[in-house]
C-alpha cells in the first residue's frame, strides 16, 4: 500500500500512568509513527457532578497502513494506556479514531472512514480545522472549516 494521510482524532478523561487527560493525549501523540501536524489539545474544566476532565486533539499522519492495519495498530496503543474493554462510553485513558483517510472512504468489517459522527462533534472540527481547513469530507464534499462552521453556529452560547 503506498502512503495515505490520516486525521486520527484523540480523546483522553481518565487519568493514567502519565498523569492526567492531557498528559496521556501528549503521551499516545508521542506513540504514533509519522506524525506530522498536531492540533492544539482542548481540555476542558471539570464540569458537572463527575469532575471529569477532557482532552481532545487531533493529528495528521502518514503512514503506509491501510485503514484496517492502521486500526489495529491503534486499538493496540488504546490497550497499551489501559483501556477497558466493552465499556463504550465509559471512561477512558485514551481513545483514538480514525476521522479521515486520504484514499476517500472505508467500509466495512468494524471500520467506518470518515469517522461516523465526527461532523457533530466540535471537539474534533475544531482541532482539525487548525490543521486541516480545507480538507473535503469524501460524504458531502464539505471542506473541514465548512462542518467547523455548522456544528459552531448550532453550539448553544451562554
Ligand atoms: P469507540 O469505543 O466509540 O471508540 O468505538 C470503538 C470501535 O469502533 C472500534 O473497535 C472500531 O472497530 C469501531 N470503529 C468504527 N469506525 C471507526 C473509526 N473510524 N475509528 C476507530 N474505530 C472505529
Amino acid at each position: 500500500m503506498t502512503s495515505s494521510t490520516y486525521a486520527i482524532a484523540i480523546g483522553s478523561n481518565r487519568r493514567g500512568r502519565h498523569g492526567g487527560p492531557v498528559a496521556e493525549v501528549r503521551a499516545a501523540i508521542a506513540t504514533l509513527a509519522g506524525v506530522h501536524a498536531v492540533a492544539p489539545i482542548m481540555a476542558s474544566a471539570p464540569l458537572g457532578p463527575s469532575l471529569r476532565r477532557y482532552a481532545n486533539t487531533v493529528v495528521l499522519l502518514d503512514s503506509d497502513l491501510s485503514p484496517l492495519e492502521l486500526l489495529a495498530q491503534l486499538k493496540a496503543i488504546e490497550r497499551g494506556f489501559g483501556r477497558r474493554r466493552g465499556r463504550r462510553w465509559g471512561s477512558r485513558v485514551i481513545d483514538l479514531d480514525i476521522v479521515l483517510w486520504s484514499g476517500g472512504s472505508w467500509y466495512g468489517r468494524g471500520l467506518c472512514v470518515p469517522h461516523v459522527a465526527f461532523r457533530d462533534r466540535d471537539f474534533v472540527l475544531r482541532p482539525l480545522c487548525r490543521i486541516a481547513p480545507a480538507w473535503r469530507d469524501p460524504v458531502g464534499g464539505r471542506t473541514i472549516r465548512q462542518l467547523h462552521q455548522l456544528v459552531d453556529r448550532a453550539r448553544p452560547r451562554d
